[in-house]
């Protein structure tokens, strides 16, 4: 079975084509095309490079194509590509201006293009569909609720990934098999103790999840990806009372607000250097404190989120570090973990330090939290979960 995955950005698209055997998936080709002025033109170049290049013998031979959107307005899980989904994408696309106008094209496109293959969007919030109304609403008015003001969550493929592959690195294979059919069974009762896991997923953009036995309790990501944690330039979580004072004080529109917020601020903002954590480092190891307070906020606040869901899950059986960050960064990981021996979480300093982007348990053999690093390949894990919907 051939699924290709389609990575759509305003001006940008790429794929990835998997051959999959059961859930298994092998990459046999991947391109993609930048500076796009016309989506139908270099999605047709695609097909015709993946025949000239003897990938497939002809376009009939891709089963399945999956998109990874991101927001959809009354609508989520991973579902059939149709009408509906382009509906919600559309109801949305002024929250996710960078993306659900290119999905929805997209979808639209590929729809013509290919129409005996099996469409497939996973929702970043899907992970989420089953989190507690207390910790997915906000306190606004009904009418606000009722337009879709509420807790989302994003990098649901991600997390969800980290889910199941910490329950079968722990040997709770019922919960790993729980998770696997998530999206087509609902959650499943299990039985026996609860594996409580907080799943760091640190990169560009960056969020925490509380997840018992599989499933979502809550996320630091709310309304839009432009909350929770600061981000690499977005400001992360931000008093609603400091927008209309801003705009004000600094005598500057809604837009321009807007505009700094998503692009001037997070990480790039606070420390003035760079949206790269990479460099950020180098600069407060050079004594920069601007930069050395963007790296303190970025562990305070991991660590904020984090605490709250120890406390709505009772315990913790496992941390999880994921993405550019939480695979590669050693100290960051190091510093999230500091100071907690007495509630059982203890890092091994030389298993940390060598495990650069991947697997590997990192914790001390006396921790009662297990702490892992599990790779990420939201590519794969979208493979997967198209896969498991169509089969
Ligand atoms: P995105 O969210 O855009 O997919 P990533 O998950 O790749 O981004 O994360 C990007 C972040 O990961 C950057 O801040 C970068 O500094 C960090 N990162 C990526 N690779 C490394 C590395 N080898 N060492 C340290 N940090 C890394």
């Amino acid at each position: 079975m051939h699924i290709l995955i389609a990575n759509l950005g305003s001006t940008s698209f790429k794929y990835r084509l998997y051959q999959m055997d059961g859930s298994n998936g092998v990459v046999i080709a991947t391109g993609g095309f930048e500076r796009v002025t016309n989506h139908e033109e270099v999605i047709n170049q695609a097909l015709a490079d993946l025949i000239d290049q003897g990938n497939l013998n002809s376009i009939n031979d891709i089963d399945a194509v999956g998109f990874k959107t991101v927001l959809g307005k009354d609508l989520s899980g991973c579902v059939d590509a149709d009408d509906t989904v382009i509906a919600a994408l559309e109801g949305f696309r002024e929250v996710a201006p960078a993306h659900n106008p290119p999905y929805a094209e997209g979808i639209r496109q590929f729809r013509q293009i290919l129409p005996d293959a099996r469409l497939v969007a996973l929702f970043e919030t899907a992970f989420y569909q089953w989190v507690p109304q207390a910790a997915a609403r906000y306190a606004v008015p009904k009418e606000w609720h009722d337009v879709g003001i509420r807790r989302y969550g994003f990098h649901g493929a991600s997390h969800k990934f980290v889910a199941e592959r910490s329950a079968e690195l722990m040997g709770r294979n019922d919960v790993a098999e729980s998770v696997r059919g998530l999206y087509v069974n609902g959650p499943q009762e299990v039985s026996g103790e609860p594996l409580r896991v907080i799943s760091f997923h640190l990169g560009g953009s960056s969020s925490v999840t509380g997840i018992r036995n599989g499933i979502a309790i809550g996320t630091s990501m709310g309304f839009s990806p432009q909350s929770g944690l600061p981000q690499n330039n977005r400001v992360g979580d931000l008093d609603s009372g400091a927008l209309p004072y801003a705009t004000k004080a600094l005598g500057i529109t809604m837009e321009e607000a807007e505009r700094q917020l998503t692009k001037e601020s997070g990480l790039q903002g606070v420390s003035g250097v760079s949206n790269d954590l990479r460099d950020i480092c180098e600069a407060a190891g050079g004594g920069n404190k601007d930069a050395q307070l963007a790296l303190d906020m970025l562990i305070d606040s991991a660590r904020h989120w984090a605490s709250s869901f120890l406390f709505e899950l009772g315990g913790l059986d496992t941390i999880v570090f994921t993405a550019g960050i939480g695979e590669n960064n050693p100290w960051l990981r190091k510093a999230i973990c500091a100071g907690l021996e007495n509630f059982g979480v203890i890092i091994d300093e030389e298993k940390n330090a060598a495990c650069m982007a991947s697997e590997a348990f990192i914790s001390s053999d006396d921790s009662k939290v297990k702490i892992a690093v599990i790779p990420a390949n939201e590519e794969l894990v979208l493979a997967r979960e198209v896969y498991r919907k169509i089969n």
